[in-house]
């Protein structure tokens, strides 16, 4: 018993809706949305419920146990109408085989009925059926894309194929096909089966197509109300926009999720690299490309390279690759029209057929449809997503889709932009660490510079105060030292104070016509007036004869002329000699060297030199005095008129020569002179 039943299981994976089909040839199956068919299900049941007398067969078949659940009150009530009612449902939890109320059938989860819904009512006077097997495209379909389809519009959106009719004949059939089978699961019901096949003539077998068909067009009795056929398109009709409209709900879900995403990125990251790998993923993901590229490019660039890819499994990569664009004819497209193009068919689109770069591409990279989408910040093109499709999913657009790209290419614009501006954004803070860095070790050495002749200055003026009995001459070497400090000091805020103004170009230029002459003259008046305690090396000076006037500030030309002349006479010996020229060099412009045969400067000291506070020998082993910052106001001074200053020096005790370039104001013959 046991092994034929389940001989007899096996062959039941069959579908009703199949073996109606083959049984009765000239049916149509037609499709029907969920919701439409529950809707007649309700109808035909409630046909049973508002008769008194009838007794009438009702067989209905649910996918699942859950199904049926919802209907289980409804046949309760049923069963109160008639003592032939036929429930089948593959188990979830507690569905058995049962006779409480109404025969309970408990099927197979592999038998075909649980892909299949069906409701069979057989009366004397009517009989309708539905018999409908789920349409597997539309499951797969949500099934692929489940995180899309809001659980509502996965429902709403399943599809049933199959047969509704009142047809008495195609009734009995199927009626005759459901006993078949409950019997398999019930052989205990063979008794009240036959019953109910006597009762209403079900199971007279049919010997020919042609019997067939006649059984099915003679045994109709009623004729079908045209109220509900119209009823039916108008539910066909309103499920089917509603469908659409969940489709769309679905796409914009899609599209907000995917901008929403990307948008996460960019918050999370401002690293573009980071962004522009999540967009090309996603996008490729979500489109269901086999390749989807971002690079970035300009509009007259002629090549860009791949930096950013998403590729499905068996498809080759082209990271890295050199991409042309000049001689890509949908680049040019792309930049002419400022928006996205796309291809259905590259082996028939003329673009494509008729740009050799295009033509080689997309055959190498088996690129069946292709779409290519600019990223645009303010009308600028920043670079290009592209979304390729092989031969196996050519690809058909659906509306809303271009919005998505192009939202998302907005996005990663956004992206680029903003990731650009960090970039500056660190940069200008690198500048300003720099800058607080030279800052702080400004105040430590001025702080120094200042403390050391304050120090002296304390320490002898606290001993005079101290030692009110110390030698007079003593008392005399203190007070020249503090003064001297003090001296020493006051010269040093000054330059320090001058500096400062240069740098931070709080200073006032009134640039004026001058002879070189006059202001070398002024500078050497001045050192000159030292030369009564020191004794001087010997100056002279060589500056050409109808050099052009020179245009620059005067006081502060003097003062780089006398800092220069100090300089070199404080490195040289009184044996020493120092010369002073001027002639125009070949960018037209004066150019000074104040050259002398002193201690020289190392070759590695030559820039250093113009540092603020740089003494060769440090400012605490300090013989010549000084402050370490006359040539860094030189340079500031000279850099002020567009002048340019360096040192040259073969090295110590060769001597240094210091040049700097005035601008003139006109340019005349000149020969060199002598002063
Ligand atoms: P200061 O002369 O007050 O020390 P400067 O900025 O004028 O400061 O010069 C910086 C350093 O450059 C000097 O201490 C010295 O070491 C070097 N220097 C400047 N001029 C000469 C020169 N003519 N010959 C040799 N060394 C020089």
């Amino acid at each position: 018993m046991y092994s034929s039943l389940t001989t007899l299981m096996s062959s039941i994976s069959t579908s009703v809706l199949s073996d109606l089909l083959q049984a009765l040839p000239h049916l149509r199956p037609q499709l029907y949305f969920k919701a439409s068919l529950t809707a007649l299900s309700h109808a035909m049941e409630d046909q049973v419920l508002a008769a008194t007398l009838e007794q009438p067969l009702v067989i209905a078949s649910f996918q699942r146990e859950r199904f049926y659940r919802q209907e289980a009150h409804r046949y309760e009530r049923l069963a109160q109408r008639s003592d032939q009612i036929y429930v089948l449902s593959a188990p979830e939890t507690d569905f058995t085989h049962s006779s409480e109320h109404y025969e309970k059938i408990a099927f197979q989860a592999d038998d075909g009925l649980s892909q299949e819904w069906h409701l069979v009512v057989i009366a004397q006077n009517y009989a309708t059926c539905l018999v409908c097997r789920e349409s597997l495209g539309s499951l797969a379909k949500n099934r692929r894309m489940p995180e899309f389809s809001p659980n509502l519009d996965m429902d709403t959106a399943r599809r049933f194929e199959g047969i509704w009719t009142a047809e008495r004949g195609v009734s009995l059939k199927v009626a005759d096909l459901l006993l078949e089978r409950i019997i398999v699961y019930r052989p205990e019901l063979s008794g009240k089966i036959k019953q109910a096949r006597r009762r209403f003539g079900i199971g007279r077998r049919t010997k020919s197509l042609s019997e067939a068909k006649q059984l099915s067009e003679y045994a109709c009795d009623i004729d079908t109300d045209p109220f509900v056929q119209r009823l039916v398109t108008y539910l066909q009709a309103s499920q089917y926009k509603l469908h659409k409209a969940y489709r769309s709900i679905a796409a914009q879900a899609r599209k907000e999720r995917l901008v929403n995403s990307i948008s996460t990125a960019i918050r999370r990251s401002l690293n573009p690299q980071e962004i522009l790998t999540v967009a090309a993923q996603e996008l490729g993901q979500n489109l269901n490309a086999c390749r989807c590229l971002i690079y970035r490019a300009q509009a007259t660039d002629t090549e860009a390279i791949i930096e950013h890819e998403f590729l499905r499994q068996g498809v080759f990569s082209v990271m890295g690759q050199p991409w042309s664009l000049d001689k890509n004819t949908l680049f040019q497209e792309v930049v002419q029209k400022g928006e996205g193009v796309r291809v259905v068919d590259t082996q028939t689109d003329d673009r494509i057929k008729n740009c050799k770069a295009l033509t080689e591409i997309t055959q190498r990279l088996r690129i069946r449809s292709l779409l290519m989408e600019p990223v645009l910040y303010q009308g600028r093109l920043l670079g290009i997503v592209e979304l390729h499709y092989s031969p196996e999913n050519q690809h058909e657009w659906q509306a809303g889709e271009f919005d998505l790209v192009e939202a998302i290419a907005t996005s990663v614009g956004v992206a680029l932009i903003q990731a650009e501006a960090y970039a500056n954004l660190e940069d200008l803070n690198q500048q300003l660490e720099a800058l607080d860095r030279t800052r702080s070790n400004l105040i430590a050495i001025t702080g120094h510079e200042l403390r050391t002749p304050l120090s002296t200055i304390q320490v002898c003026l606290e001993s005079l105060a101290s030692e009110p009995d110390m030698p007079l001459e003593l008392q005399q070497v203190m007070l020249t030292t503090a003064l001297t400090d003090s001296e020493r000091m006051q010269k040093l805020v000054q330059d320090f104070l001058t500096l400062s103004n240069l740098e931070s170009g709080r200073v006032e230029w009134h640039p004026e016509s001058l002879t070189l002459q006059e202001c070398v003259d002024l500078a050497l008046s001045r050192i000159r007036a030292r030369a009564v305690t020191e004794k001087l090396p010997k100056i002279t000076t060589q500056i050409a004869k109808n050099l052009p006037l020179v245009k620059a500030d005067g006081d502060w030309l003097v003062e780089v002329l006398a800092k220069l002349i100090d300089n070199a006479c404080k490195f040289t010996t009184p044996q020493g000699k120092i010369t002073i020229k001027a002639q125009i060099n070949s960018n037209q412009m004066v150019e000074v060297t104040i050259a002398d045969t002193g201690r020289g400067i190392e070759p590695n000291r030559l820039e250093v030199v113009f540092d603020r506070f740089y003494q060769e020998e440090g400012a605490l082993r300090r013989t010549t005095g000084g402050t370490g910052l006359g040539l860094a106001i030189c340079r500031q001074i000279v850099n002020g008129w567009g002048g340019e200053i360096w040192a040259e020096s073969d090295g110590k005790n060769q001597g240094s020569k210091f040049h700097f370039t005035v601008p003139v104001t006109r340019i005349m013959n000149y020969e060199l002179g002598m002063g």
